[in-house]
């Protein structure tokens, strides 16, 4: 990316550039919850962040960064269960089907740190306060492997 030219009667130029930079990486981050990071408010009271993705509900509260997208507005669904009904999934196969060009940045199961390189593939999964997979959207949301899945299932 090239420097724009900095009139140096407005000292913030530089700044401000950098900002608007920052402000654009972080519109395509899709959350592990399938919806986009900057959706995460935090509550003017008590610094609590909740997920608030145009007219769905999300319990989501710790935005975490599983992709990098050209285009986010596939990634406003809802968590109906896990894999291809989670709301990461949908967007990702709604997104492939738009050809979304999309970054994987979690890319291994969270329980065994295996790799979907390595030829583990891992699914988006909620999980309730128990510590096991449901089919509503809650504030814990978990990449697992198959074997993974199947022990908190
Ligand atoms: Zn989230
Ligand atoms: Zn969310
Ligand atoms: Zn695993």
């Amino acid at each position: 990316m090239t420097e724009p030219f900095i009139d140096p009667w407005a000292p913030d130029a530089y700044e401000q550039w950098q900002a608007r930079v920052k402000d654009k990486k972080r519109n395509g981050e899709v959350c592990i919850c399938g919806h986009s990071v900057k959706y995460h408010k935090a509550a003017s009271t008590g610094g609590q962040v909740f997920c608030v993705p145009g007219r769905t509900v999300c319990e989501c509260r710790t935005p975490r960064t599983a992709l990098i997208v050209s285009d986010l507005r596939q990634f406003m669904q809802k968590t109906e269960g896990t894999g291809a009904l989670h709301a990461l999934g949908k967007g990702i196969a709604t997104g492939k089907r738009k050809g979304v060009t999309m970054t994987p940045i979690l890319t291994a199961c969270d329980d065994c740190h295996r790799e979907t390189a390595e030829g583990f593939p891992v699914a988006p999964a909620p999980i309730d306060s128990t510590g096991r997979i449901t089919d509503v959207t809650t504030q814990w949301n978990l990449l697992l492997c198959r074997d993974c899945g199947a022990k908190r299932g």
